[in-house]
């Protein structure tokens, strides 16, 4: 099966007790038993239920992994990781991730007994040198939020395979369709569902997805009797989104490259970031190691703050608000909303300056895309 006819079939035969061609919604808590001892089957649906496994077996299709499991957020899914870790466990982090990841670094790893050291991973050379005795995990995540970096993965498995750790990779960014970490050693993918995965803005879900049969019962401890799981009503919008994700992608592929073209090309643009323009500093990489270039574009204003936020807020179609990943365009200002819990010097050290506006482009028509574009940038 082709990644667009696993997106659509992968997981959901039609429903056996009815012929349903759509998988139900299984709004149950419980399920009858034939026998007091039977032990295969649905039983309750913390443990398992038939819409989020349907969910489940269609993601983990699609990442090339033979597990997936659902959770009610993609914290819940990155907490149910540092679940595998004991205290006195040392692990190292990409410096540029989600500002949830990093929360979760630097607030609740620590009550765990967890150390972590951030490193810069754009050098492996960082990555080899913030190992210790006790390191457990290498935390990765690409193409960064929100300057769409490109790291070296593939490379940078090899140095934590040779020290014994584990191998954490978020691909909320890139989605199945334009990368499968696994293929690059990675242990464990981690999705914010919410993103592209369900693609529509109308659900809160995470995901782990793996090959790794001796990481299943500890993850799946995690899940079931953690207990974070994804309602049944979410995993079947989910379902409805995966259908559609390769095509979605590819439009959004295509319009953040017109966007990024016409953007670079403005007098009153600074700089645009984009994987698919020739001038990003990882081009070449990108080409090499994703099959697109993803939706999201960062773009330096020549313009101060009023002029930014006078940019954000007069749009029609690109509308202020936090995530990404919808079929509707978005803008968000990383100073304030994604990287506000960095210092200013934490900020600027990153580049992520007063002047920066993160884009998730949609897929309405291109045209009607760089008009509003036009005109915001007319009124800086
Ligand atoms: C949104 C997001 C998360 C967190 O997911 P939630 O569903 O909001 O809990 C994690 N990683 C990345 C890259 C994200 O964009």
């Amino acid at each position: 099966m082709r990644f667009e006819t696993a997106a659509i079939h992968a997981g959901q035969p039609p429903d056996p007790t009815t012929g349903s061609v759509i998988v139900p919604i299984y709004a149950t808590s419980n399920f009858v038993r034939t026998s007091i001892d039977q032990t295969d089957g649905y039983e309750y649906s913390r443990v398992s239920n038939p819409t989020r496994a349907a969910a489940e077996t269609c993601l983990a299709t699609l990442e090339g992994a033979r597990y997936a499991l659902l959770f009610g957020s993609g914290m819940a899914a990155e907490t149910a990781v540092l679940g595998l870790f004991k205290p006195g466990d040392h692990v190292v982090c990409t410096r540029d991730v989600y500002g949830g990841t990093v929360s979760l670094m630097n607030r609740i790893a620590p009550q765990r007994g967890i150390q972590v050291s951030y490193v810069n991973a754009l050098d492996p050379q960082q990555v080899a040198d913030a190992i210790q005795p006790n390191t457990r995990m290498l935390w990765l995540e690409s193409p960064t939020n929100p300057l769409t970096y490109v790291l070296e993965t593939p490379a940078l498995v090899e140095i934590a395979k040779a020290h014994g750790l584990l191998t954490v990779f978020d691909n909320t960014f890139a989605t199945p369709y334009l990368q499968n970490p696994l293929q690059w050693g990675v242990d464990i993918v981690v999705h914010s569902v919410t993103k592209y995965l369900g693609g529509h803005s109308d659900i809160i879900g995470g995901a782990l997805v793996y090959n790794r049969d001796d990481l299943h019962d500890p993850l799946w401890d995690q899940q079931a009797v953690g207990g974070g799981i994804l309602s049944p009503f979410e995993s079947w919008l989910l379902l409805r989104g995966m259908k559609t994700l390769a095509v979605r992608m590819r439009a959004h592929c295509e319009n953040a490259m017109a966007v990024a073209r016409f953007l670079e090309e403005h007098p009153k643009v600074e700089r645009v970031l984009y994987p698919g323009l020739p001038s990003h500093p990882h081009h070449e990489r990108a080409k090499r190691l994703m099959r697109g270039f993803g939706g999201m574009v960062a773009v330096y204003l020549k313009t101060d703050r009023a002029g930014v936020n006078r940019f954000c807020t007069g749009m029609r179609y690109f509308r202020l608000a936090s995530s990404l990943g919808g079929v509707e365009s978005l803008v968000g200002y990383p100073a304030t909303m994604s990287h506000s819990s960095l210092t200013p010097e934490e900020r600027a050290a990153q580049g992520i300056t007063d002047n920066l506006v993160r884009l998730s482009v949609g897929i309405e028509h291109i045209d009607d895309l760089i008009a509003d574009l036009d005109s915001a940038l007319a009124a800086l």
